[in-house]
């Protein structure tokens, strides 16, 4: 029904190019976009292919592994992270390709956490500077969702909420039991009624294998064949390298390995780097030069610190009725009553609930976690997956310096890991403090009386970790984090950052929303300054002030559908 892959503009090495963008992700995917829309020239650089959605997808849990990066990263700390499909995507669309397009906003608190209750840091913007850009992504993914949504600040969904699966039911009918208001059928960018030449959703539940059908938003179905008609280059499984230096302190392109491991320099005129919490950092190491030794961006030395993960308990209950987990998209229902601090609780900050939804392999690896069920014992638990929920905490991990991101380059005498290019793999080191374990306790007990509410027979729980942020923070000020609040790095004006690195918190909202309408909000700043950063005009003067929203730059057909939005 789509036409993603179109014939593209193509350009060559030796040609100065306005932009180039490294990961064509969450962030990449809507700034190529918007940028090749107000008519700069623009390449995409990434790593993994260009999906054909018909030919390479299928509805199979075990055939999507190769949507994940799936690399050597190194992983360590007291509380090691899980690395590979646990987080991010290799290929254009990134992480939207197999995310679960849950996407509730950040609260306006999440931007002053600091202020409110002294822990973590405030982000140099508002919830006031960022809303437009919910607003206009809602509308341009487009999310379903009730149309009174009460949380943060209240909003509405300009699609019509999901019917409830059989785990939304379970979330509805425990929450219902112990008085704590509920949100069914969103918000989650996946369509309820069709939408230009988009399908709706046919409830088949594969939305994380990477949604054959077109119905769930990702990048690759909703901004990249914009960005291709309007002149935009996307060069596939091509792995930047390096970001380079010229003698003036400004950048001057990239250093890149195309599919065959041919090094190439491309020429651009400002730098964007989009390529996901672990790899942007790594790139930014791996571009270290005489005069930035730490590190490229690195003179306030937060280059890869303050990495955080929200903490990602499953719940899972037995019912003696049919659940059905897998007919639904996993997460359509939730709850953000405990989001806030309260100063009833002994930790600051907060989580949500969640509906997940594994299919039996995800399902089997929980239960052999949760169980510890294995041989007989698991074809046990496999036979009766259809009378199991599952419901997911979503809680607020603070950030932490000596949470971070470094280079298994051997420097630290224990590992040295290279990918097949010879750069230095991340080194990722992860540990809960204590303000995050009583967040834990505190949130997965309230999951467990949830499922019991509900009517469970059996509650077991596993521990993970979902959704990493953060490592190039924005800040107010160059000491405190590697770029300003429109994601240009301190120290070079011409390098930017734009991803769910830039996040100086996480909230307990899933981060996909808020990285897109970041990256938006970028995009109109880049064209509102235009030659001041594309040719230095302004001599490295930094012009702060806010851009207008250009709700124009959206991708046709946005507003042709939907219910009026709430504001
Ligand atoms: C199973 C799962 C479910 C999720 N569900 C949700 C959800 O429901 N809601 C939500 O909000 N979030 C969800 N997330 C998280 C979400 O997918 C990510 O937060 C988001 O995609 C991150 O966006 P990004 O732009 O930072 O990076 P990405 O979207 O990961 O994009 C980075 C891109 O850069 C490329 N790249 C990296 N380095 C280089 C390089 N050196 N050269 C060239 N290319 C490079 C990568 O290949 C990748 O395509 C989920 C994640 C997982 C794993
Ligand atoms: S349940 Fe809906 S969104 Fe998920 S894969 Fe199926 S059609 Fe796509």
């Amino acid at each position: 029904m789509q036409r993603i892959k179109i014939p593209q503009r193509r350009f060559k090495d030796d040609d100065l190019i306005d932009f180039a963008i490294v990961g064509v992700g969450s962030a990449g995917g809507v700034l190529l976009q918007r940028l090749a829309r107000a008519g700069f020239t623009a390449v995409g650089f990434e790593a993994g292919p260009f999906w054909d959605t018909e030919r390479d997808w299928v509805s199979d849990e075990a055939g999507s592994h190769k949507l994940y990066w799936n690399d050597l990263r190194i992983t360590g700390g007291e509380h090691p992270l899980a690395l590979g499909a646990n987080n991010s995507g290799k290929g254009v669309g990134g992480g939207s390709v197999h995310w679960a397009a849950f996407v509730p906003r950040f609260h306006p608190s999440d931007f002053e956490v600091y202020t409110r209750d002294g822990v973590g840091a405030d982000w140099p913007i508002t919830y006031k500077e960022i809303e437009p850009y919910y607003d206009l992504l809602e509308q341009e993914i487009p999310v379903a969702g009730p149309a009174w949504y009460p949380w943060g600040k209240p909003h509405g969904h300009p699609y019509a909420p999901h019917p409830m699966g059989g785990v939304g039911d379970t979330l509805i009918a425990g929450c219902t039991k112990l008085g704590i208001p509920v949100s069914a059928g969103g918000p989650v960018a996946i369509l309820s009624a069709s939408h230009g030449d988009r399908p709706h959703c046919i409830y088949r539940g594969f939305c994380i294998q990477g949604c054959k059908v077109g119905a769930k938003a990702s990048t690759l179905v909703t901004h990249v064949p914009d960005a291709l008609k309007n002149g935009a280059e996307i060069r596939d499984c091509c792995m930047v390298a390096r970001v380079s230096m010229a003698k003036d302190g400004r950048t001057d392109g990239i250093v890149y390995f195309d599919a065959e491991g041919k090094e190439h320099f491309q020429r651009a005129r400002v730098v964007i780097v989009c390529g996901y919490a672990l790899e942007t950092p790594r790139l930014l190491l791996n571009s270290a030069c005489p005069g930035q030794e730490r590190g490229l961006a690195n003179s306030s030395g937060t280059l890869g610190k303050y990495l955080m993960a929200q903490a990602g308990n499953v719940i899972l209950g037995r019912f003696e009725n049919l659940i059905r987990m897998y007919k639904a998209p996993p997460a359509h229902a939730l709850t953000e009553e405990f989001y806030e601090t309260d100063p009833k609780r002994d930790f600051a900050r907060g989580f949500a609930v969640q509906t997940v939804g594994p299919l039996p392999i995800a399902f089997a690896k929980q239960m052999m976690a949760a169980k510890g069920a294995w041989g007989w014992g698991m074809r046990r638990e496999m036979m009766d997956y259809n009378h199991w929920s599952s419901l997911g905490l979503l809680g607020e991990i603070l950030p932490w310096e000596d949470n971070r991101i470094e280079l298994a380059d051997g420097r630290d005498g224990r590992h040295d890991a290279r990918d097949r290019f010879g750069l230095p793999v991340a080194q990722v080191t992860f540990s809960l403090k204590d303000n995050d374990k009583k967040m834990i306790e505190f949130g997965k007990n309230k999951v467990m009386e949830i499922m019991w509410a509900a009517g469970a027979v059996e509650v077991v729980q596993e521990s993970r970790y979902a959704h990493l942020v953060g490592a190039c923070r924005m800040s107010k000020t160059p000491d405190a984090g590697v770029c300003d609040k429109f994601g240009r790095t301190w120290d070079v004006p011409n390098l930017f950052v734009m991803d769910g690195s830039v996040m100086p918190t996480q909230g307990s909202a899933n981060p996909g929303l808020t990285i897109q309408a970041l990256a938006a909000r970028t995009a109109d700043y880049l064209i509102s300054q235009k030659e001041a950063i594309l040719s230095n005009s302004a001599n490295g003067r930094r012009d702060m002030s806010e851009p207008p929203c250009r709700r124009s730059l959206a991708p046709p057909g946005t507003f042709t559908r939907g219910i009026p939005h709430l504001r």
